[in-house]
């Protein structure tokens, strides 16, 4: 049986990040995805927000991303429209990007890291035990690994193998969705009527047209056929435009739901397979390429023997309550997209809200991913949020910060005098950088900082440590993060 550190269930774009992150760690893993190829049936997602585009830029990848899409302001709170263009971040935008060519390239920064994906081939099975995981495969093969990790979508295999409680609230509302062809020139735009909002837009293409549609009924199986599409088109728009051809349909719904645990034993859930929500704010790829980054470098360390098993509790307490926050704002999004008047009432009072500033503020931070706060504890106010990539002078010259994480290592960036830290007995893990920096220090929400002597960056961009290099709690959060102190020789 051949042997792998980590096994992926899921080339998706969760399973892709995470497995870029293990390699990058230098970690034995393998992908296994069911899928031939990295074509994706339907367009699914319709982009990233600025945290998502942060963190590609961390490794080094954004611009592979940027020059595939149209950066704009894409951000809206059930359709409320909410611009990001004054946030202290170098992505002051989203970007317009279909999942279906999201994905491509960042399979191709997997490929180039050299990590293995076993196409056509799905996990059927696996059986944990103390020292690892024996995972099952069609086709009669299976393999040992030390971690199963199941990035295998909503109706993952992996989590229901594990015995891991699904919780939330069954569907209320059903959307269709496709992408056709149609004679006529239909009316594009939003529309709402007593069923609720429907859509219908042009593809970058000029010919072909996206449609949404709301459902009278919820009582689906499967994808729609065209016969229920024409239908659908025909009740809401009184015509279908003279549909003529569909390249896919499908349909989705406002489930709503969480793993009650993000890890059992030796086998872990991220992206869709853990959260399940609807598309409203257009934040479910980026919530778990954003679990796939936190995940990443812990499961690196653990695997490693850097650190204990217990590192590992700390990627469900700080990802499940951000995954239970973006079940919390779409379940608010959908009740605001009610089509009766009430709820029509409610719209306009949070559109009004939404136009001011403080509040627009809070909610595209959390809709951006921008406010993520782990909590670490008390301290300066950036412990535990992002390090901003600031511009510094190192002694290599003029940098970024967020240039010092492209290889997913972490960093003790140290901004005052150099030399008053000795850093050797975390040397192998932990680069230190002297550098310096003249601006200011801004946050999203929060405004301007006091700017730390030091901080100490994690892999994953949060701050796990800000203060004074004499501050006793700096080995601490060192050891806590990044393995006990070596021993000197
Ligand atoms: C209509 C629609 C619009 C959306 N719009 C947005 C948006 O604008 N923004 C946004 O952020 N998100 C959006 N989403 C959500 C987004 O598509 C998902 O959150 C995202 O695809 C999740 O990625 P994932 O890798 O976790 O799971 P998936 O993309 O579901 O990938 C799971 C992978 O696992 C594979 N797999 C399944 N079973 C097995 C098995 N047994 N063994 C091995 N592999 C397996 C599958 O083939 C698949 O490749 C939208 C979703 C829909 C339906």
């Amino acid at each position: 049986m051949t042997e792998h550190a980590v096994v992926i269930a899921g080339g998706g774009p969760t399973g892709l990040m995470l497995a870029g992150e293990l390699a990058l760690a230098r970690i034995d893993v393998v992908v296994v995805e069911p899928r031939t190829s990295q074509h994706l049936d339907g367009s699914r997602a319709g982009g990233l927000h600025s945290r998502t585009i942060e963190v590609l830029d961390q490794r080094g990848i954004a611009e592979r991303f940027l020059s595939a899409g149209k950066t704009m302001q894409v951000q809206g709170f059930s359709g409320i429209p909410l611009d990001i263009s004054d946030f202290p971040t170098r992505h002051n935008y989203g970007l317009a990007l279909w999942q279906s060519h999201f994905e491509p390239i960042l399979a191709d920064w997997v490929d180039e890291l050299g990590v293995p994906i076993l196409r056509g081939c799905e996990v059927v099975g696996f059986a944990q035990d103390d020292s690892g995981v024996d995972v099952e495969l069609s086709g009669d093969t299976s393999l040992r690994a030390e971690y199963l990790v199941g990035c295998d979508g909503g109706r993952s295999l992996v989590r229901k193998g594990a015995g891991i409680d699904f919780r939330g609230l069954d569907p209320s509302t059903s959307w269709m969705i496709a992408e056709v062809e149609m004679d006529e020139e239909p009316e594009f735009g939003f529309r709402r009527d007593s069923v609720g909002t429907h859509a219908l837009g042009q593809r970058e293409d000029g010919k072909s047209v996206r449609v949404v549609l709301t459902e009278r009924h919820l009582d689906h199986t499967g994808d729609p056929s065209m016969e229920e599409l024409r239908d659908a088109l025909v009740s809401v728009y009184g015509t279908d435009y003279g549909l003529r051809r569909a390249n896919w349909i499908s349909r989705f719904t406002d489930m709503t739901r969480q793993a009650a645990s993000y890890r059992r034993g030796r086998v872990l859930l991220a992206g869709d397979a853990a959260h399940l929500h609807p598309p409203h704010g257009g934040q479910g790829l980026n919530t778990g390429v954003q679990d796939a980054v936190n995940l990443g470098w812990k499961l690196a360390q653990v695997v490693n023997k850097t650190s204990p098993e217990s590192l590992l509790d700390t990627y469900h307490a700080e990802r499940h309550p951000v995954g239970a926050r973006v079940l919390h704002n779409t379940m608010a999004q959908v009740a605001l997209s009610s089509p009766d008047d009430r709820h029509q009432a409610l719209r306009d009072t949070m559109t009004e809200l939404l136009g001011m500033d403080q509040p627009r503020r809070r909610i595209a931070a959390m809709l951006s991913g921008l406010d993520i706060h782990y909590d670490l504890g008390e301290g300066h106010p950036l412990l535990g949020r992002r390090m901003p990539d600031l511009d510094v002078h190192t002694a290599d010259g003029p940098t970024r910060v967020f240039s010092l994480l492209h290889d997913a290592r972490p960093v003790l960036l140290n901004l005052g005098e150099p030399g008053s830290f000795d850093i050797s007995p975390w040397a192998d893990r932990v680069r230190l950088v002297d550098a310096r920096h003249d601006g200011v220090w801004e946050l999203p929400v929060l405004g301007e900082v006091t700017a730390p002597p030091a901080v100490v960056i994690r892999p994953d961009g949060h701050v796990a440590w800000a203060g004074e290099l004499a501050d006793p709690e700096l080995p601490r959060a060192l050891a806590t993060w990044f393995g006990e102190a070596t021993p000197a020789q």
